[in-house]
């Protein structure tokens, strides 16, 4: 993902803005010492663990272990992705993106696909109105009340039937013919021909936040064919976890969008806005995931999830309140709304219209009800073991919430239904929710440099002060050790030498695809115990040590070469050479003679 935007751009970035802006804005920071502190945002604390080091540029949590560049914060606190952290920092400080951002997963960008997706949904669109087969598609849609206004805004369409409409229309050269195949809109044979996915159904396509279109959906029109739905497969375009139809559709239709409904299918979608309400989207098909929560909040700070009354509707409810628990903040409100078993809200939303439903939609129940009316069902609540159990079940709900008040609210909710006191309660669970924190702190709590290998300790040093890497201007002779970690270290140098103002969060941003990197980020943590002044004596007392090793392995390779045939004179003068110098090395190090190498 990195590899979109080229790493010299991401270091100009890191190096202009300041990580203590960006998090302050978001976690108000307060100066302790010569770092920043707060309570940690990634999990719950009474105290604070979170620190920010402007001069590392990295911030770190000893309770949690969250830990990070800028970018990394805005990816985990904002949930974005890494090019939506890096455009936000980037518009923050004025810098232009050096890509365009068509595609924003493959590493190598390739054609552009979206214009031959566009043209497919013309293609699609005007087989709707001109094929001799289109009649039945038309009924369908009738049928379900669709008019031609609505059927147009979503750009539905009609892939007629037969193997190859599409392949000849759009693939009449190689170029296209690939790019039918990458978008997966057709699919590609054994013997290298191809033939179209959708064949006889109605086309919904879907649509990023720009309005361009990147997959499809295709349901079908004679009730025996399988599956009734089918979408287009993941491709450059079509990520299935991330999109959401018709977002883009609610945000060109309403200027303020004061609720989202999510849904299961396209065809809910258009129905419902067929009666008027027009703020539904939909998963298509998949569950809620992590990476719909984003776009929906950030469209509208209310959002109702509507699902089948079933068990497994039940079910896909109780998974969705599981991610939504850590991303409840100030100002959102998640309700869940559940029909009646074997009803959609196509169905639905036809048979009763546009008020009725959409005061279903308001009297849809609150993530909290849901949450202690889903936990309560589990236990015996007559029962003193039953109430005890239902704290034991809202434990680990709880602790996935950081916004306190409502946290605080939950609590006092569930204190009525257990006939607790609320302070009783909350005591009981912050007490263990302390125990469970802080055994945790304890374990995560990162050692000392001083226990740290030669190795370790200078790459630790290097990303506590970068410039000290000027100490070393021939880190590559330590190539011939074996020393775990050393094809790091002298990466790391060598970048800082290219780059003498780095600081460590954007030197981790280096690492971050990389395996090494979480090592780098454990190390970007460790804490020094001595004053920063004594950096630069520990720094060249840790390259002493592995110049020694260095040479007492070639030492070794001589002696043992000796072993078999007698040295060259060469060789000898060599061995005493290096014999004499580990001597020297083996001088306790004084302040003055720094510079010794
Ligand atoms: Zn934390």
């Amino acid at each position: 993902m990195a590899g979109r935007i080229p790493q010299h751009f991401i270091d100009e970035l890191l190096n202009r803005v300041d990580i203590v802006d960006v998090i302050d804005s978001r976690v108000p920071l307060r100066k302790a010492g010569r770092d920043y502190q707060a309570r940690c945002p990634f999990h719950e604390e009474k105290s604070a663990s979170f620190t920010v080091s402007q001069n590392k540029q990295f911030y770190h949590c000893f309770g949690c272990g969250a830990n990070g560049s800028a970018i990394g914060f805005l990816m985990d606190y904002e949930h974005m992705d890494f090019i939506e952290a890096v455009k936000e920092l980037a518009r923050r400080s004025g810098m232009e993106l050096p890509t365009t951002e068509h595609s924003n997963t493959t590493h190598n960008p390739g054609p552009d696909l979206h214009p031959i997706m566009q043209t497919a949904t013309h293609f699609y669109q005007q087989q709707l109105k001109q094929h001799p087969e289109a009649n039945k598609a038309i009924d369908y849609l009738k049928q379900r009340g669709l008019t031609g206004e609505v059927a147009a805004r979503f750009g539905i369409g009609f892939a007629p039937p037969g193997w190859d409409n599409l392949g000849k229309a759009l693939g009449n050269n190689k170029q296209g013919q690939q790019q039918l195949v990458t978008t997966g809109m057709s699919v590609a044979k054994d013997d290298g021909g191809q033939y179209d996915r959708f064949r006889n159904r109605i086309m919904f396509p879907i649509k990023d936040h720009r309005g361009r279109v990147i997959a499809f959906g295709g349901r079908v029109i004679n009730k025996e064919d399988n599956p009734k739905y089918l979408n287009s497969p993941e491709s450059p375009l079509f990520h299935k976890g991330k999109q959401l139809y018709g977002l883009y559709e609610t945000k060109q239709a309403l200027r303020q969008i004061d609720r989202l409904l999510v849904v299961e299918g396209y065809m809910d979608v258009v129905a419902l806005a067929q009666h008027g309400i027009y703020y539904a989207v939909a998963t298509l098909g998949t569950a809620v995931t992590h990476d719909h929560l984003q776009p929906l909040f950030r469209t509208s700070s209310e959002v109702v999830f509507c699902f089948d009354g079933d068990r497994a509707g039940r079910d896909a409810a109780w998974k969705a309140l599981d991610i939504m628990l850590p991303e409840l903040k100030d100002g959102r409100t998640a309700r869940f709304m559940f029909l009646a078993d074997g009803e959609d809200p196509d169905s639905l939303i036809r048979q009763i219209g546009q008020q009725a439903f959409e005061k279903k939609i308001v009297s849809a129940i609150s993530l909290s009800e849901f949450l202690l009316q889903n936990l309560s069902q589990r236990v015996d609540m007559s029962a003193i073991d039953g109430r005890a159990r239902l704290i034991d079940l809202a434990r680990p709900k709880l602790a996935k919430i950081s916004h306190q008040v409502f946290k605080h609210m939950i609590i006092s909710e569930l204190a009525n239904r257990t006939g607790m006191s609320g302070a009783e309660l909350t005591s009981l669970l912050g007490e263990k929710s302390i125990t469970h924190t802080s055994s945790k702190a304890i374990a995560r709590s990162p050692g000392n440099s001083r226990k740290l290998s030669p190795v370790r300790s200078i790459i630790s040093l290097l990303l506590e002060q970068p410039q000290l890497a000027q100490q070393e201007p021939d880190p590559r002779r330590f190539l011939e050790l074996k020393e775990p970690g050393i094809n790091l270290l002298v990466e790391l140098l060598e970048l800082i030498q290219q780059q003498p103002h780095i600081h460590c969060g954007a030197i981790l941003e280096h690492w971050r695809d990389r395996p090494e990197g979480k090592h780098l980020n454990k190390l970007a943590l460790s804490t020094h115990t001595i004053p920063s002044e004594g950096y630069k004596h520990e720094f060249q007392d840790a390259l002493r040590h592995l110049d020694k090793q260095r040479i007492e392995h070639i030492c070794n390779q001589l002696l043992h070469k000796g072993e078999n045939s007698p040295l060259s004179s060469q060789d000898k003068i060599r061995l005493t050479e290096l014999l004499n110098r580990k001597q020297l090395l083996s001088r306790p190090l004084t302040r003055n003679n720094d510079n010794e190498n």
